[in-house]
This record gives C-alpha cells, sequence and structure tokens, in this order.
C-alpha cells in the first residue's frame, strides 16, 4: 500500500468542523482492552491499552493494519473513564501511529495526571518533544528491512531521556549490522535502554539472541509476549 505523507495522515485525522472550529476534544480510537503488556521495560504487567487509528507509515511487517482505517471517534474525558473502569495502573497509548492525532498529546497528559504509569508507543517519524515528560515513550528506529527507515525523524533521538526507550524490529542480518551503526553513531545506548525484537516469520528469535551474545551487545533482547500468549489476536 502506498505511503502517505506524515502530514496528510495527521490531517486525515484533524477533529476540525467544516466551520473550522474544532468540536469538542476527541481522537478516533480502534480499541480500548486490558491485557498484558507484551513488550519494553514494562512487559508482563497488566495493561489497558488504548489503540488509536490511523498510521501515515507502511511497515512491511505490520501486524496492526487493522488499526489503519475505520475506529470511532471518543472524547477524551470518555477515554480517560473507559481506562478507570479496568482498575489497573499501566496504560500503553499506541497505534497506528498515535502521534498522528495532534490531541494525543492531551490525553496522555490527562492520563498522566490521574497518576497511571503511562507509555507510548511511536513509530519515530513523528516529533515527540510535546509528549509529556511523565510518559516512557517507545521510539522506533525503522531499519532499512522495514521499507520505512526514511520516515526516521533523527532530531527524536536529543529529546530521548533514561525514562525512555528505542526499539529496533531486526529483519536480517543487513539489519543487525545497520541497528549497530546507529547505536554507536548516536551513543543510543548511553541515553536510554535499547531494544532488539526478531521480525515475526523473517529472522528466528535465537538467530538474533545469538548475534547480540556473540557480539556483547548492550541491548536487550526480547519477543512479544502478545504474539507467544495470543497469536495477534486483535484485543489481546
Ligand atoms: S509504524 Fe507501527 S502501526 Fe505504523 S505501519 Fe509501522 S508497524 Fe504498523
Amino acid at each position: 500500500m502506498k505511503a502517505v505523507s506524515t502530514a496528510a495522515a495527521a490531517a486525515s485525522f484533524d477533529d476540525t468542523g467544516a466551520s473550522g472550529t474544532a468540536t469538542p476534544d476527541r481522537l478516533r480510537i480502534t480499541e480500548i482492552f486490558l491485557s498484558l503488556q507484551g513488550e519494553a521495560r514494562d512487559a508482563g504487567w497488566p495493561t489497558v491499552f488504548v489503540r488509536l487509528t490511523g498510521c501515515p507509515l507502511r511497515c512491511q511487517y505490520c501486524d496492526t493494519a487493522y488499526a489503519f482505517h475505520g475506529g470511532e471517534w471518543r472524547e477524551i474525558d470518555a477515554i480517560v473513564d473507559e481506562v478507570a473502569t479496568h482498575g489497573v495502573q499501566h496504560v500503553c497509548v499506541t497505534g497506528g501511529e498515535p502521534l498522528a492525532q495532534r490531541r494525543c498529546i492531551q490525553l496522555l497528559k490527562r492520563l498522566c495526571d490521574a497518576g497511571y504509569n503511562v507509555s507510548l508507543e511511536t513509530s519515530g517519524a513523528i516529533d515527540i518533544a510535546e509528549v509529556d515528560p511523565r510518559v516512557s515513550r517507545v521510539l522506533d528506529i525503522k531499519t532499512p528491512g522495514s521499507a520505512e527507515a526514511h520516515r526516521n525523524r533523527w532530531d527524536n533521538i536529543a529529546l530521548l531521556t533514561p525514562h525512555d526507550q528505542v526499539k529496533f524490529v531486526i529483519c536480517s542480518r543487513e539489519d543487525f549490522d545497520w541497528a549497530k551503526t546507529v547505536i554507536a553513531e548516536h551513543a543510543l545506548t548511553e541515553r536510554c535502554d535499547v531494544l532488539f525484537s526478531p521480525s515475526h516469520a523473517q529472522i528466528t528469535p535465537r538467530a538474533l539472541a545469538d548475534w547480540i551474545v556473540a557480539e556483547k551487545l548492550p541491548v536487550r533482547f526480547q519477543m512479544q509476549l502478545h504474539k507467544i500468549l495470543w497469536n495477534d489476536e486483535p484485543g489481546r
């Protein structure tokens, strides 16, 4: 599928009425559900996922293409209320690319103000400067094997803190070597934790684990718990 520009994708979910007057604060939402966090630093915690609709990228391995379109408009108050009904401490705002909707910034702040442990999964293609610093940002760096490496917004790296994490999805040995170079050039492991995931069906988890150990690379290998447990079933 042809990729659209970031601006175009964001505009498609800019909730502004025909009169040009902004309607109440709301976001296009694909799903809100309770599951286990399957990845990154908070893996294993019961977590409410808020999946925003839409993404300007088209990674070849994407496992959430069902979030590219559809969804329904939900007011931010209603989203925060629904999160509260699940009664857990961890909330993950994901997509799609959640930052493609500008009001995602408001949602993140509201969730932090309510006292949740909030994480954001973002593609790395959109500016993260306005994200509330209480949010743990899990920032993708797209490898050549993703087919979207040209979308990486390198300025984001300077904004990362130890509260954040960077994730590479590795599709091949070439991706692994490319990621090693990026880590060295940007001193990434001095900024925050760096995560390596095997691209499902492209390399074996064992191959990636062996490469990391052989190179003594200071990154964290991870496998997606939700794939192991529920095999990508939507809403799990
Ligand atoms: S950024 Fe994420 S949601 Fe968007 S296409 Fe890539 S993997 Fe899919």
